[in-house]
């Protein structure tokens, strides 16, 4: 982001209206570019109905080990303006033990049963305490296939964090759900299990014929019959039963497709609120860059035989069901964020939800890679330093969840989000890209978990693969362990005109005792600087940091971790003047400028070599860039006047 007010001065009248038309550009890209949301949650509502979610829970059922879901064909009808559905959902399962005698699936004891079928006949049930129990015939042999077909109807619950919700959008009726984590049930009956993902699934919705069905997979047919629509989703990859999802109302649709590398095309999909049409269309590039990325970074988009897409809805955030996103809006931040799970959350999901950073910590950090990588890189600086204050802004809290049944602190912000990114971050510079940005490839081309289910030791084993050591000690402090580093750096005149420092930290929460980490620290010398990499292992370990003084240090210049640090330095005997910094940066064509306080006066001015003025305007940080684009080849001056000190600098532009 370039902070600068422009202001033009130039006795030419056509270089300055050919300036000005470049600035004009430069400044309107500059307002377009995206800033990250400090507090970003795509689960929001989740946290703000907090006290009522303390007592949610669900326990998997020790039974679900007797079968595998093979295949389900989920039949609804539904009406956005009323809250009711009614349905039948078939199951083709697998027997995994010999003998077995009953099943269960969950389904919300509010919603009545009206049958249950196994190979087409009637059978006897049990429906209690949200589960649905089966009584089988005898003699169901190891690894043979029934169907079993579910009828029910009525109010799905409103538990409160809005597994089904109707409600309304420019007063239309709209209904969608939202299962994640413990919310299937409520609204059919389903294995809602964190270790059986359905191999296959068909979804009929039918509803007025006046509305459109959003769902997961390929869109097969979407036919009016009477007064009726029936849209029919079909989808061929293993889904988790939570990433299932419907949504109905006036949706208009659209599509935008995406090269794959191979030459192959994935679309697109887009339902969209009328109103808000015009305003998704203009998000397609977006979309489209941010998945062109993923597919380079990661391995190319999972499910791209059928599609991706958006389904507008009321939530407020967004949630990733697989291959369709649904979406409050298509903001650039939310965007990247909800298509990052489909690698990592949906393609791959959490096997517990103890470790929900597998899903939200790594959709989070992708985000911070989208901003790091598009859009000239802008948002990636505030991203960083977002995370790290919402990471401090507590000193106690771990990423690992403790305490499953509280849902609004598996999907904390701070913790499963910020904190689960920044351990992302600070891996990758403990490890290095080549290394760290291999493990991830690997994990997602990993067998046992890909279309399946990870443990975190899983996603461990990749990291520790790669970069050829033990993570234990990291994740005991950083992911077991609460808190994070507080940082005391002392610099001291060494040997020999040396300069050293001495480094000690304290922990923000007792549980971790130290946090051994290298720590990145930039020497400023001559207004160059060198970046070191120093293994702090002890406290008040001591390192030389130059062979000669130095004008000043900076801890983590590039936020490479989550900590806090205070240097001390000696009072130096520097040039008031030189307090200010210029640093051409020729590769980006632009000045950064640091000054050494910030009231909002400070000015720039560059001039050419007769004295004339090409650029002027006012620094709004202590630490800002300002783009050199515009300026045609040539040496020119630049001036920086921060209260009553003046600084001048050369700067050649070729
Ligand atoms: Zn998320």
């Amino acid at each position: 982001m370039v902070n600068l007010y422009i202001r033009l001065v130039n006795s030419n009248m056509y270089e300055m209206k050919k300036l000005l038309l470049l600035l004009i550009i430069a400044a309107f890209q500059n307002a377009a570019a995206q800033v990250s949301d400090p507090d970003f949650n795509d689960k929001m509502a989740f946290s703000e109905s907090r006290s009522y979610l303390k007592s949610v829970s669900f326990i998997e059922s020790a039974e679900y080990s007797s079968y595998d879901l093979v295949y389900q064909r989920l039949n609804f009808e539904v009406d956005p303006a009323v809250n009711y559905i009614s349905g039948s959902v078939l199951s083709k399962i697998k027997f995994l033990k010999q003998n077995t005698t009953e099943i269960h699936f969950d389904l919300a004891s509010a919603l009545i049963v009206d049958s249950v079928h196994f190979e087409g006949n009637a059978i006897v049930f049990q429906h209690q305490s949200d589960k649905i129990t089966i009584s089988l015939p005898a003699n169901i042999q190891l690894n043979s296939f029934r169907q079993v077909e579910i009828f029910y109807h009525g109010s799905p619950p409103q538990t409160g964090f809005g597994s089904f919700v109707v409600s309304k959008h420019n007063d239309v009726p709209v209904l969608w759900t939202l299962s994640e984590p413990y919310g299937a049930r409520d609204w059919w009956p389903c294995k809602q299990s964190l270790a059986d993902k359905i191999d296959s699934v068909d979804i009929f919705i039918k509803s007025p014929g006046q509305y459109k069905a959003a769902s997961n997979g390929k869109l097969i047919s979407d036919d009016i019959s009477g007064e009726k629509r029936t849209a029919h989703w079909q989808h061929r990859y293993p889904i988790a039963t939570y990433l299932i999802g419907i949504a109905v109302t006036n949706y208009e649709t659209y599509s935008d497709f995406v090269d794959l590398p191979g030459g192959n095309k994935v679309e697109i999909l887009n339902y969209i609120y009328p109103e808000y049409l015009a305003t998704a269309k203009s998000k397609s590039n977006e979309t489209h860059d941010i998945m062109t990325f993923f597919n380079s970074r990661l391995i190319p988009y999972p499910f791209a035989d059928e599609k991706y897409g958006h389904a507008q809805f009321g939530w407020g955030g967004g949630m990733e069901h697989q291959t369709m996103s649904f979406m409050t809006h298509l903001n650039f931040e939310l965007v990247a964020h909800e298509m990052a799970h489909q690698w990592f959350g949906n393609y791959i999901t959490l096997a517990s939800w103890h470790d929900i950073w597998l899903n939200e910590g790594f959709a989070t950090y992708l985000t911070g890679l989208v901003y790091e990588n598009l859009l000239d890189g802008a948002g990636w600086p505030g991203w960083k330093q977002n995370q790290i204050t919402r990471i401090t802004s507590s000193p106690e809290g771990s990423v690992y969840v403790t305490d499953t049944t509280n849902v609004g602190r598996i999907f904390s912000g701070r913790l499963s989000y910020s904190k689960g990114a920044y351990l992302l971050h600070m891996l990758r510079w403990e490890m290095g890209d080549e290394p760290f940005f291999r493990s991830l490839k690997n994990y997602l081309e990993d067998p046992s978990v890909a279309n399946g289910f990870a443990t975190h030791d899983q996603f461990v084993k990749h990291l520790e693969a790669a970069a050829d050591t033990s993570f234990t000690e990291f994740f005991n402090d950083w992911y077991y362990g609460e808190g994070y580093p507080k940082y005391n750096i002392t610099e001291f005149p060494g040997d020999l005109g040396t300069t050293k420092i001495r480094v000690s930290q304290v922990a923000s929460h007792p549980s971790v005792s130290f946090f051994e980490m290298h720590l990145p620290v930039r020497v400023w010398k001559d207004s160059q600087f060198k970046d070191l990499r120093l293994y702090h292992t002890e406290q008040n370990q001591e390192f030389v940091i130059s062979e000669e003084k130095v004008d000043s240090i900076q801890f983590d210049p590039e936020k490479w971790l989550c900590a806090k640090a205070d240097i001390v330095s000696p009072a130096r005997n520097i040039a008031k003047s030189e307090q200010i910094q210029i640093i051409p940066e020729y590769a980006t064509k632009k000045i950064r400028i640091i000054l050494p306080e910030f009231s909002g006066k400070e000015s720039f001015c560059i001039y050419d070599l007769n004295g004339r003025t090409v650029l002027t305007g006012i620094l709004k940080m202590k630490d800002s860039r300002i783009e050199t684009n515009a300026l045609k080849n040539g040496i020119y001056l630049v001036e920086v006047k921060s209260k009553n000190i003046k600084r001048v600098k050369k700067l050649i532009v070729d």
